[in-house]
């Protein structure tokens, strides 16, 4: 079976204060839960201040971005290994906000997780249809495209040790989640896709949900037999709901 992952995507949140609070709180009772990996992803800045709270215990760091560059003439961009020196263990790449914000794109959002692969991360790769999408019927072909740009640089054996999450950019900090049917369909869709070329990858990796999880409708979500936990936004800038989530994982 997969060990579920539940994984708090700060995004531009957090500062010394809140974050030494929240990590606090959290470090006891993650200790306890043992049946589900639970990881924070904080801003770079914030990196070094989490690893230090969660050091010695069992919150995994992830970083939520990464340069498609190893280290050099790159201004402003954060290199896979110096992720790594950090401490980290996950890194979010091609997630809708830096594709749809900042123009990120599938070949782009590809290199870069080739970057955090080579450098001994696991990417959580992040695919998702808009709303005027799921609306046309396309949903399936823009989470292929999305898929299949990584698949063709890297192969399918590169997704052995990654994660992808399904984050239907409509469900974002909208309040508005997908059913749990809704998104067992695309989670199904994806782990079959992936079967045809390589049934043992499609059956190890983690494929979590992503889109207004909340602790009221975690558990249903994360029954589904696809969903292998959540990527969380807002619900993971506070002990009480984030743990309640991991709880239900
Ligand atoms: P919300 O949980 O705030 O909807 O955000 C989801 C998300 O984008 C996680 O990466």
């Amino acid at each position: 079976m997969r060990k579920p992952l539940v994984a708090g995507n700060w995004k531009s949140n957090g500062s010394y204060a809140a974050n030494q609070t929240l990590i606090t709180d959290l470090m006891g009772p993650v200790g306890e839960l043992g049946r589900v990996d639970v990881a924070i992803c904080p801003p770079f800045v914030y990196l070094d201040q989490v690893a230090k709270l969660c050091h010695g215990g069992s919150i995994a760091l992830g970083a939520q971005d990464v340069s498609d560059q190893d280290r050099g003439a790159y201004t402003g961009e954060v290199a896979a290994d110096m992720l790594r020196e950090m401490g980290c263990t996950y890194v979010i790449v091609g997630h809708s906000e830096r594709r749809t914000l900042y123009g990120e794109d599938d070949t782009f959002t590809a290199r870069k997780f080739a970057a955090a692969r080579q450098h001994g991360l696991i990417p959580i790769l992040c695919v998702g249809e808009q709303f005027w999408e799921r609306e046309e019927g396309i949903t399936e072909s823009v989470v292929a495209r999305q898929l299949d740009a990584v698949l063709a640089l890297e192969g399918i054996e590169a997704l052995a040790e990654a994660v992808i999450a399904y984050e239907p950019v409509w469900a974002i900090g909208t309040g508005k989640t997908a059913t749990p049917q809704q998104a067992q369909a695309v989670h199904a869709f994806i782990r079959t896709r992936l079967e045809h070329q390589n049934p043992a990858v499609a059956q190890k990796i983690r494929i979590v949900y992503g889109g207004s999880v909340k602790a009221d409708n975690a558990a249903e979500l994360f029954t589904q037999p696809d969903i292998d936990g959540g990527l969380i936004g807002g619900a993971s800038l506070k002990a009480s709901d984030f743990l309640a989530i991991c709880k239900a994982a």
